[in-house]
């Protein structure tokens, strides 16, 4: 089994749930007592938050890449960026490392792609949104029709990540806001919903709508055990 390496703590509440679906899929796949081989290299999110939000994206490549030599050094076969966002400086960081970065987007992609969805709504910050490493990454690397929500609710989608989900807070008033928007990009032509936040999925589940969603930590998770029990 491949060592994982996992960059975390953005927010440590997604992380969390990486360590526990990581270990359920190695459990199911190998079963009785085994658990992932994985080492977690979690940062304080409060100073990625700031460096975003003044826009010092490389003050944040300079923290990450920090962290992914890090995971190299200690034994690591491959690494995960465990937030959607910081995918943004995914390229700054694999040039300071030798092993490879599982993406997030084209792991989903993937899975949207092999399901025969070209329309998609995406949920997540307003910077994976509207944002070329992201939306643009399914578009042109992957040929789908992104659809996002319109300025306003895509403001609401991100403010509920940084003020209350990344802190663990689930309120049931941004539920039905997040459900409201996803009836909307449905409206609008999407066939399916990408969770593009990796703590979207503490808010709203498939048990919510009929609409298929996307959850891209449970898809990230999933391609990192196939990663761990295969070559790469
Ligand atoms: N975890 C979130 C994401 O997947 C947001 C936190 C961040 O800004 O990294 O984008």
């Amino acid at each position: 089994m491949k060592t994982i390496g996992l960059m975390g703590g953005m927010s440590w509440e997604s992380s969390a749930l990486y360590y526990r679906l990581i270990n359920e899929g190695i459990k199911e796949q190998l079963g009785g007592l085994h658990s992932a081989k994985l080492i977690l290299n979690s940062v304080d999110f409060h100073d990625i938050e700031q460096l975003q939000h003044s826009g010092d994206w490389p003050g944040t490549a300079e923290i990450l890449s920090d962290a992914a030599q890090s995971l190299e050094n200690a034994g690591a076969d491959f690494l995960l960026i465990g937030t959607n966002t910081m995918h943004k400086v995914a390229p700054q960081i694999q040039q300071r490392i030798d092993i490879p970065l599982l993406h997030i987007a084209d792991a989903t992609a993937e899975q949207l792609l092999v399901d025969g969805i070209q329309n998609v709504g995406l949920l997540g910050t307003a910077f994976t949104m509207e944002q070329d490493f992201y939306r643009g990454r399914l578009e042109s690397r992957h040929g789908l029709n992104v659809l996002v929500p319109d300025q306003d609710d895509r403001s609401q989608v991100h403010q509920v990540i940084y003020t209350e989900l990344c802190q663990g807070i689930i309120r049931d008033e941004s539920k039905q806001a997040y459900l409201a928007t996803v009836e909307k990009l449905r409206d609008a032509g999407a066939e399916a919903i990408i969770l593009g936040c990796t703590e979207i999925g503490m808010l709203i589940q498939q048990s919510d709508t009929d609409i298929r969603l996307y959850d891209t930590t449970s898809i990230h998770a999933a391609k990192a055990v196939e990663w761990a029990l295969n070559d790469l």
